[in-house]
């Protein structure tokens, strides 16, 4: 804004730049200026100068103290874990400083978004795993444990975590492999059966964990239950020398017996017919052993559940046809033979299995019960009408109670010469055991010895 000057006023001196344009100077301050000495002038106007830049001054001090404020605020906020917070997006103060403070609080949400993602997905790894993982510090304290190390040992990782292994765990090997692993940082494996929970045989491997400069910081042990597959192994080899067992004793007496004829020669026909018979026994038993296996390695087959065919099936029926297919055995040890079905009974079976398995009790039953006495085969609703159980009970000598858990196993007898004596073959009701369980159902026993024993077979009716 300009300062209007009257004509009588033109020969002062002119006025310093700061007074002619500055906006603070009034009409009022000029007259004393006009009238004053130069000196006086000089002073004013640098008084006004000086009064302007305080204000000006505090002003900006102000300011700055305000927007200080606010950053110190944000940093707080920062610090406290919000990084989403805005640094002067109240107040619309945006400068330099609060956009790179701002710039960086994002790239850190960032970085923690991907580490929390990256640590979860690691995580999320280790819970899935089937295999027991256990991380142990230098003094074995606990660091991490995961879902399947903690059912295999029975321990719960917020519990142990931060304890001495061997106080959290009682497992004397276990707690032996530790302290060598750590001892020795490098790998190293063991396999043993553990105290607890339930005596499990694991296969554990160690590995050093390492920290800086390739330092050893404790061990990462991976723990495998390798109960169910050192039992197949076991099975398996038991398996092979049973079968090897079962196929020795006939092949022998064949053997022998052959030698036996081309040694004499066959002019004695009695004894030749006698020699041959015994052959025809042995390769009989052979081929049985052999049926029977077959029958077992079929009914074994992961896919055979789904394979088998099924149809409503009358159950009166398919018993009689048992019944019947037995009559010389039956008849022979004057056996009676009771057939008692809910009337006309059916299900959706696969009818020769269930023929075979109900054929197998009942040979069974005929074999080692006495001469003249009952037989029951008899088929009913159980659960609701859900299932079907069929059952065979005798009057024969029983079983005693410490046979009674295995007696489905293959091969297992409870007396072998009787059971050889009288041609079986130690297969039968394992083969019962895997057709009731083809048709989804089950088998069980109940006997006493000298009371008898009833055997129970029960399949789904659908
Ligand atoms: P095996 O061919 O020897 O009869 P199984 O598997 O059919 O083989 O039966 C296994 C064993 O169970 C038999 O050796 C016998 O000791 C016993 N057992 C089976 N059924 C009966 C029964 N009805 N009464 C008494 N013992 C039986």
């Amino acid at each position: 804004m300009g300062v209007g000057l009257g004509p009588d006023q033109e020969a002062l001196p002119s006025l310093p730049p700061v007074l002619t344009n500055s906006d603070a100077v009034g009409s009022g301050v000029l007259i004393v200026a006009l009238d004053s000495e130069p000196m006086t002038v000089i002073v004013i106007c640098g008084g006004l100068v000086a009064a302007v830049t305080l204000i000006w001054v505090g002003v900006v001090m102000r300011r700055l103290k305000r927007r200080l404020r606010e950053i110190s605020k944000g940093v707080e906020q920062f610090s406290a874990g919000r990084l989403d917070h805005q640094i002067g997006k109240a107040s619309g103060d945006s400068t330099e400083l609060t956009r790179s403070l701002n710039q960086m609080a994002k790239n850190l949400q960032e970085r923690i978004d991907l580490l929390k993602a990256q640590l979860g997905e690691q995580r999320i790894i280790h819970e899935s795993m089937s295999t027991g993982m256990v991380a142990v510090d230098l003094e074995q304290r606990i660091l991490s444990v995961n879902r399947a190390a903690e059912r295999m040992l029975g321990l719960r990782e917020k519990l142990a975590k931060g304890r001495s292994l061997r106080d959290a765990l009682q497992e004397p090997e276990l707690n032996l492999f530790v302290s060598k692993a750590v001892a020795e940082a490098k790998p190293t494996s063991a396999e043993f059966t553990l105290v607890r929970p339930r005596g499990a045989t694991v296969h554990v491997a160690g590995e050093p964990l390492r920290g800086e400069g390739n330092k050893p910081v404790g061990v990462l042990m991976l723990i495998s239950d390798v109960t169910r597959l050192r039992k197949l192994e076991s099975l398996r080899s038991d398996f092979a020398a049973n079968v090897s067992h079962e196929l020795r004793t006939p092949i022998t007496n064949i053997q022998g017996y052959v030698e036996t004829l081309l040694q004499v020669g066959t002019k004695n026909p009695v004894e030749t017919t006698k020699f041959l018979e015994i052959i025809k026994r042995n390769t009989d038993r052979l081929a049985h052993i052999i049926e029977d296996l077959l029958a077992l390695a079929r009914l074994e087959r992961p896919e055979m559940s789904a394979a088998v065919e099924r149809s409503m099936t009358g159950l009166t029926p398919l018993l009689d046809s048992v019944i019947e297919e037995f009559e010389p055995a039956w008849t022979e040890k004057g056996i009676k033979i009771r057939c008692e079905v809910n009337g006309d009974l059916s299900a959706n079976v696969a009818a020769p299995l269930i023929e075979q398995a109900v054929g197998n009790l009942l040979s069974n039953a005929i074999k080692y019960s006495p001469p003249g006495s009952a037989i029951t085969i008899s088929a009913k609703e159980v659960e609701g009408g859900q299932s079907v159980e069929i059952s065979v009970s005798d009057q024969g000598p029983g079983i005693a109670a410490e046979h009674l858990p295995r007696i489905f196993e293959r091969f297992y007898r409870v007396d072998r010469a009787r059971s050889r004596q009288l041609g079986g073959t130690g297969l039968g009701l394992a083969i019962v055991k895997h057709i009731a369980l083809v048709h989804g159902g089950r088998v069980d026993v109940e006997s006493k010895p000298g009371r008898g024993s009833v055997f129970r077979i029960v399949v789904p009716r659908q």
